[in-house]
């Protein structure tokens, strides 16, 4: 088992449950877990340097648990910029996406994987719940484990089609997205989770994840807590993603789409919401009650037009309780995997929008991005923050770069100045997989090489051009 020092380190944010703030700290790590974290001088005293495989020299640097994105679309990376960005949600879903992802072939898939993995790496986001392989969840945690990443994968499913079939879908697209119904959606969920949960030394989770709202039945969205219940993992999906899909459902069964999911009994502790930007005050209690965890994508709220400052209830959540955690979503709908950004919207959008300074301080955005976000994904035993007997998932920023100098209160500076490329070193489960910001899990070139070739084949075969509506009666 190999050991690494990290001796020196300026300043650590723990994100523990006080939220202390550490000086002049070293820490060491054997195997994957921190072993031990002291002030400088004492494990100076207490461990010898010869005896460790690896040394970090953290003078003149902050260090920090990895980031941690609780919704993301690997499979996604490809199609950086290639819709218009004048769409709302539905739209945006049902009339490009849906095309794209159907064009993401084998091929492509581990390359998308590969470069948001890289991406993800090297803006400071050390672990990921991704919505899952669009063929087989085995290319996704195959791809994704020899990255270095930590993450939660899964494979894509959906079981209601629209009732009129549009132009622009092709039939390929449609029985590639399209399982006949729930119970053959479920037993392809259940035969992915059962081969490839704990892969890589259970450093890459399966889930049993849906697509959710309007081409999802009600049988899917409880069929896939219960499996995830009986399987000991997690679901996740997108709901209440849109005011139009809150109306869609109010019209159709009589009520807004978390107050359905009670109703069907799909709600609970394993279930991590995406988006949740359609809530009513009551629902509010509902997800608090089941403990059901609820991920927010401010970048995607600002490209689609969610309305998340106008129409969300994110610091009401937090007040009741809930789980919030952040997201970066897919490379079309946010245009970024860029973990610090995440933060810097969330501890800004809602004092600005309720002119209220008091809402989600700089040290809640970090929490969400970090430990909240590992509760959502069910692995705040193991991850989310810098503590004693928890796995080494670390990043470490410069603090010699322009965004810290000079600076004063550290998480403030963090949330409003910091810049992703200011972390340097990333370590994930005890392994260093980037030192001085070269990535040593992958071969930067060749991906970025590969990512670009497959990016342009990947849009020439999807069909989409400016023809493709963007406004939709879909699943009116
Ligand atoms: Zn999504």
């Amino acid at each position: 088992m190999e050991n690494l020092l990290i001796k020196d380190v300026d300043i650590v944010i723990t994100v523990d449950s006080s939220d202390s703030v550490l000086e002049d700290t070293s820490i060491v790590v054997e195997g994957s877990t921190i072993e031990d974290i002291g002030p400088a001088d004492e494990i100076g005293e207490k461990y010898r340097e010869p005896d460790f495989d690896r040394v970090l020299d953290g003078s003149g640097m902050l260090l920090m648990p990895g980031l941690v994105d609780s919704h993301f679309h690997l499979s996604e990376h490809l199609s950086r910029g290639l819709f218009p960005d004048n769409m709302s949600t539905r739209p945006w879903v049902f009339n490009w996406a849906k095309p794209y992802y159907a064009s993401v072939d084998e091929v492509a898939e581990p390359w998308s994987i590969r470069m948001a993995c890289l991406e993800m790496i090297k803006t400071g986001t050390t672990c990921f719940l991704d919505m899952g392989s669009q063929t087989d969840a085995g290319i996704s945690v195959k791809a994704a484990a020899e990255t270095g990443m930590r993450g939660v994968t899964g494979r894509h499913a959906a079981d209601v089609m629209p009732d009129e079939i549009p132009p622009y879908w092709s039939e390929e697209m449609v029985d590639h997205h399209f399982f006949d119904d729930a119970d053959e959606a479920l037993a392809a969920l259940r035969e992915s989770v059962e081969e490839w949960n704990n892969y890589a030394d259970g450093r890459i989770r399966c889930w049993a994840n849906i697509e959710g709202k309007e081409p999802c039945s009600a049988e899917l969205h409880r069929g896939a807590s219960e499996l995830a219940e009986e399987l000991g993992v997690g679901t996740t999906y997108h709901i209440a993603s849109s005011i139009e899909e809150a109306e869609g459902s109010q019209e159709k069964y009589g009520k807004w789409p978390v107050s359905r999911l009670a109703d069907i009994d799909a709600l609970g502790p394993n279930v991590v919401l995406a988006h949740v930007v359609a809530l009513k005050d009551h629902e509010i209690d509902l997800l608090a009650k089941h403990d059901t965890k609820v991920a927010f994508n401010p970048g995607t709220s600002f490209k689609l037009a969610k309305g998340a400052a106008n129409i969300g209830k994110y610091p009401e959540m937090l007040d009741a309780g809930v789980t919030v955690s952040l997201g970066c979503d897919g490379n079309s709908a946010a245009g970024s995997a860029d973990m610090f950004k995440q933060m810097y919207i969330t501890a800004g959008l809602f004092k600005d929008a309720r002119m209220d300074p008091e809402l989600v301080p700089a040290r809640k955005a970090v929490r969400m991005a970090t430990i909240d976000g590992a509760r959502s994904l069910l692995w705040d035993d193991e991850i989310g923050s810098v503590e004693v007997g928890k796995r080494a998932d670390l990043i470490m920023l410069d603090l010699d770069e322009l965004e810290w100098t000079p600076f004063h209160r550290p998480v403030q500076t963090l949330v409003y100045s910091a810049n992703s490329h200011n972390v340097h070193h990333s370590v994930i489960d005890g392994d260093i997989v980037m030192e001085d910001r070269e990535v040593t899990t992958m071969d930067e070139a060749e991906i970025k090489e590969q990512a670009r070739k497959h990016a342009i084949r990947t849009a020439e075969n999807s069909g989409l051009s400016d023809e493709v509506p963007t406004t939709t009666t879909l699943y009116d």
